[in-house]
């Protein structure tokens, strides 16, 4: 985010409920069925944010941050809710980072926003598949909207219960649906590609061009309407077959209405939304070795005296930059030895009752078992030496 210029926002964990109704759309899953809102003491709805681009609009708004020329490029991270049924990749808690490009139309940024989630996802090692869609604008849309509740109709007696209500309200709702029925009656259905405006359309095939130009593989994918009302024009989403039935991994689009719909100046926009727990899924599928948190010093003490200083020195150790790990239940030092190798020490210091009257301890490179005395004195700076 910092080589692309992005700072960081950090918004509450809940906003008025009205943030997330407007912004997203009342016929939207989340909206409709998902958001955890409560009533607080006060009698105001509030709802725990199940997404970011609301609150980071309504921010934005609230701060003036367009008038102030504050910075307009943000990102975002922390933990989002959704009232689902919990099942592999899909949790009532779960977190997403993502970026907000805020005041620019140029098919540029389409395409920027894209290429940073695309080399975030290149530098985990991840592979999956890209596919953009234009879901064009204000004036294309209603027409495209039109001709499709017209086909919607015809199919009605196919449909489930939720899309022959969305197929007046929101008729494009129905082609996101997940119903198997819903799918298998709209794989004819007319597509929002051969409605789009000529506007819509040069900007679609520029964010394009710009994505061959960056070598960025991408699919077409005329069906992608994603599960937020505010997108306009670009729509795009990683998906990957490591995912399973839960195969988004991220997703994001411009939103060019949204902050004039939360009653600011006309602004257009477009950022983008990864879920996490979803990318360790595919690291672990990967065989991702994550880090280990391992110490670079355990202390072994034998008695209370040695334990005494054991304590103190992991304290003074650590305040010196080396991670010390120790034994706080009395246990022998055989079971501290144990512990320090479960823990994957790279070296052990051993004090007892001789070592303390000498003032010197036993280091131990665990690797290769090698011991060495080392004065108190020049514990640290021993310690602090490569292994
Ligand atoms: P959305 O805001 O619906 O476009 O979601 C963006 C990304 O967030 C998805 O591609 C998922 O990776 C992730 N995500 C959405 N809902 C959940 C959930 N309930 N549990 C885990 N990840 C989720």
């Amino acid at each position: 985010m910092d080589l692309y210029g992005y700072g960081e926002i950090r918004t509450p964990i809940f906003e008025d409920t009205a943030v997330f109704a407007r912004g997203i759309g009342e016929e939207t899953d989340i909206v409709g069925k998902e958001m955890y809102s409560f009533t607080d003491k006060g009698g105001a709805s509030i709802t725990l944010r199940p997404e970011m681009t609301a609150p980071v609009i309504r921010a934005y708004i609230q701060h003036g941050m367009g008038e102030q020329g504050l910075l307009d490029k943000l990102w975002y991270m922390g933990p989002m809710f959704r009232q689902e049924r919990p099942q592999a990749g899909r949790y009532r808690q779960f977190h997403q980072f993502g970026f907000e490009c805020i005041g620019q139309s140029n098919p540029d940024c389409d395409a920027e926003i894209i290429a940073m989630a695309a080399e975030v996802y290149r530098r985990l090692d991840i592979t999956c598949t890209l596919k953009v869609n234009s879901v064009g604008d204000s004036l294309c849309r209603p027409v495209y909207r039109q001709v499709l509740r017209e086909y919607l109709a015809g199919v009605a007696e196919q449909l489930s219960p939720d899309s022959l209500r969305r197929m007046n309200t929101n008729p494009m709702r129905v082609l996101d649906s997940k119903d198997p029925a819903d799918r298998s009656a709209t794989t004819a259905a007319p597509v929002m590609s051969d409605f789009l405006c000529d506007a819509c359309r040069e900007h679609f095939n520029a964010v394009l061009s710009k994505l061959r130009m960056l070598d960025i593989d991408f699919c077409v994918d005329p069906t992608l309407v994603r599960g937020l009302d505010y997108y306009t024009r670009t729509a795009f989403e990683f998906v990957s077959t490591d995912l399973g039935s839960q195969d988004a991994l991220g997703g994001g689009g411009r939103y060019d209405g949204l902050v004039e719909q939360f009653g600011g100046k006309s602004t257009p926009a477009v950022g983008f939304a990864s879920g996490m727990e979803r990318v360790l899924i595919v690291m672990e599928k990967n065989g991702y070795a994550f880090p280990e948190m391992s110490p670079d010093v355990y202390i072994i003490a034998l008695d209370a005296e040695s334990r005494s200083w054991a304590f103190k020195t992991a304290i003074m150790l650590r305040t010196a930059g080396l991670r010390v790990e120790l034994d706080y239940a009395g246990r022998s030092m055989k079971a501290q030895l144990r512990e320090a190798n479960r823990m994957k020490a790279v070296r052990v210091v051993i004090v007892g009752e001789k070592e303390m009257a000498e003032e010197k301890a036993i280091v131990k490179r665990m690797e290769d078992g090698m011991q060495t005395e080392v004065s108190f004195e020049e514990l640290h700076s021993a310690l602090s030496r490569q292994p």
